[in-house]
């Protein structure tokens, strides 16, 4: 059995079969930097990182390539303002520099959320020749028209327009603004190259006079540099498959005569509890936005994820300080145990024994494979792992003296499933220095404290453990020592 992998192209469950044998292509549609990014980000960041790191675990050499869109993001997808351009309005810089300090400020929130980088990450302003050319393309197949400047896409001329968000050309055209809509031949036209305004900033060079390309086409333009005509995966945030991944999909369809990408992988959004209790999207105005940043102050990484994760990637989530609650105390569950056996380790005898424990790591890894095998299915590979924490946990607390191979093995299987596939168990040298020196604090009292009870000064050393109680730190004295746990 191998891989499965629910293609929104197709509403199916379908087995994962690549072009090439071993090798993927994968495709995400990155964010526009235009502010801070928000947890909503997170929640499609993550899910995708996950995916990645689970293909390369399943030995596929995937080439990633996630676009930074920093320009061509109309406020509204027609008309409307530039995204960009309008912060750079109201903070008085230009857009590149809104761009370079948004960019930044993203990969700095994906590093502590612990999102392996894309291996390619394209700027769609650093492409503008690739989109004039499938723009011209377009042009010479019939696909597309010139009107005053601005380039529009027919869409009665692309056969397969809707088969990606099931929609009805007639259906389309609600939505689109009145203000356009005279310069183009069918109301649900879009646009690939828009003629720009005196005021307008950015602007390019093109065959149709100075303008800006589509937001739409940059993503087919990229796509096709970096991956072909025609590649496995392509993943978004499922708010974007009309127009944005359905326009794709006609442009890359039309332009390259070649099927576009295989398998359509969509991410539910992050909801946020509103006024009457009932979930909705996150919005400034309704003051319950909130940015990466300030969930990070709020929670460590691993906490995130594993909240993030606890939750199908197709599936919406609602982040509520409950749930977050939750997700933290999950998470120590299934972080106690590489915890309890590294201290273990330090003075453990080289026998056998617990090793018991090896076939049921071995179960588990299988458990973990087949869920993850069916479509990525996260809340259940924590599930498993949550499972083996329980025998885990009854073997550390025994009183077995536990051996080295046992405790190795313990470390191994959690660092290998819990670490690497869902970036949920810290690595011990990438420890958080935060992490790192809090560790090392508690190791240090506990060793006073130990230093203590030789002496007899039993009322420093009850001390050192209430005082450790009361910030959560638990210690439990044990034949061969003490070891402590976080509440
Ligand atoms: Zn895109």
């Amino acid at each position: 059995m191998g891989l499965k992998i629910y293609n929104v192209l197709g509403r199916e469950k379908q087995e994962f079969q690549p072009l090439e044998p071993g090798r993927v292509g994968m495709y995400v549609c990155g964010p526009t930097v235009y502010d801070h990014a928000h947890i909503g980000h997170a929640k499609a960041y993550v899910s995708f990182d996950v995916v990645v790191r689970y293909l390369r675990y399943r030995g596929y050499d995937v080439l990633y390539v996630q676009n930074i869109t920093d320009v061509g993001h109309l406020t509204d997808t027609e008309s409307g303002e530039d995204k960009i351009l309008r912060k750079a309005a109201q903070l008085q810089a230009r857009p590149m520099q809104i761009v370079e300090t948004y960019t930044r400020s993203y990969f700095e929130d994906m590093d502590a959320l612990g999102v392996l980088r894309p291996d390619i990450s394209p700027r769609a302003s650093a492409h503008i020749p690739e989109q004039i050319k499938m723009i011209e393309q377009l042009l010479a197949k019939g696909h597309a028209y010139v009107v005053n400047g601005s380039v529009y896409f027919d869409v009665t001329t692309a056969p397969g327009y809707g088969k990606l968000s099931n929609r009805r050309i007639e259906e389309q055209a609600a939505g689109t603004r009145e203000v356009v809509r005279d310069e183009k031949r069918h109301p649900e036209d879009f646009a690939l190259w828009k003629r720009a305004d005196p005021e307008h900033i950015l602007r390019w060079d093109s065959p149709w006079g100075e303008g800006f390309p589509g937001w739409h086409i940059e993503c087919s333009a990229m796509a096709r540099k970096y991956l072909g005509p025609t590649f496995d995966i392509h993943g978004g945030g499922v708010d974007n498959i009309f127009p944005h991944n359905e326009s794709e999909i006609a442009q890359s369809e039309c332009a390259n005569d070649a099927e576009f990408a295989r398998y359509w992988m969509l991410v539910g959004s992050l909801l946020v509890p509103g006024p009457d209790g009932n979930p909705v999207k996150m919005s400034k105005s309704l003051g319950n936005f909130l940015t990466i940043k300030d969930a990070l102050k709020l929670h460590r990484p691993e906490v995130i994820r594993t909240f993030i994760l606890s939750a199908h990637y197709s599936n919406p989530i609602v982040y509520s300080p409950e749930g977050l609650a939750a997700a933290a105390a999950g998470w120590e569950r299934l972080y106690s145990p590489v915890r309890l056996a590294r201290q273990m380790l330090a003075n453990a005898p080289a026998t056998d024994d617990g090793s018991a424990i090896l076939p049921r790591l071995e179960a588990a890894r299988a458990d973990f494979i087949s869920v993850m095998d069916d479509d990525f299915n996260t809340p259940r590979a924590l599930a498993v792992l949550q499972e083996l924490t329980r025998d885990v946990n009854a073997l550390l607390n025994s009183s077995a003296a536990v051996g080295r191979p046992a405790l190795e093995a313990i470390e191994a299987t959690y660092r290998e499933l819990g670490g690497g596939v869902l970036g949920i168990i810290p690595a011990a040298e990438a420890m958080g220095s935060d992490g790192q020196r809090e560790a090392g604090l508690v190791e240090l009292l506990v060793s006073l404290r130990a230093e203590a009870r030789k002496k007899k000064d039993y009322a420093t050393s009850d001390r050192i453990r209430d005082e450790l109680a009361r910030l959560g730190v638990l210690l439990e004295d044990r034949p061969d020592g003490t070891v402590w746990r976080l509440q």
